[in-house]
């Protein structure tokens, strides 16, 4: 369904969308996330991975509370910009044979999907705000803080590590 649908037509309509767009995101960065993981060689980033996929697990189960706070069904759209910045690592990390350099694209692909996720939650708690869901807000702020955190720790990873190997 796109953005600008005629089932549309009010804030609480948008926010309903947005949650259904980041459920379909999150399912598809929980399925994403195991391959990323079979491909670097980084023990430091394979951690990070591993330990923010079992957070993106939670994130769906967020959602899904979110959803019943709502009074909705948890349900998916077709999020096609997740699917292309997964598309475009996968491309781009299919075409490394360096392994420091591949660990290098892995970061720079993780960073672009948090920084979609960081994007896409801060609007969504503007929107609760915005219609009185401050209960809803608050469930999705945990969320947002766990993606900050994940950026900020693959960051770190490529000032200290990745990057430098790779020059
Ligand atoms: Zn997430
Ligand atoms: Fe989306
Ligand atoms: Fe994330």
């Amino acid at each position: 369904m796109g953005l600008f649908s005629k089932d549309i037509k009010t804030v609480q309509d948008l926010f309903v969308h947005q949650l259904q767009d980041m459920y379909y995101a999150e399912k598809r960065i929980v399925g994403a996330l195991p391959d990323m993981i079979d491909k670097t060689t980084s023990p430091q980033l394979r951690a990070a991975l591993q330990s923010h996929l079992a957070e993106t697990r939670n994130h769906v189960t967020r959602l899904e509370k979110a959803f019943k706070l709502y009074g909705t069904e948890p349900k998916s759209v077709d999020c096609p910009a997740i699917d292309g910045i997964i598309e475009e690592a996968d491309d781009v990390a299919g075409e490394v044979a360096d392994k420091a350099v591949l660990d290098a694209a892995l970061v720079a692909a993780g960073q672009a999907v948090e920084h979609y996720e960081i994007s896409r939650y801060g609007t969504l708690i503007a929107w609760a705000e915005q219609i009185g869901r401050n209960d809803i807000a608050q469930v999705l702020r945990d969320t947002l803080a766990e993606e900050k955190a994940a950026d900020q720790k693959l960051t770190s990873i490529a000032e200290s590590k990745v990057n430098r190997v790779a020059v």
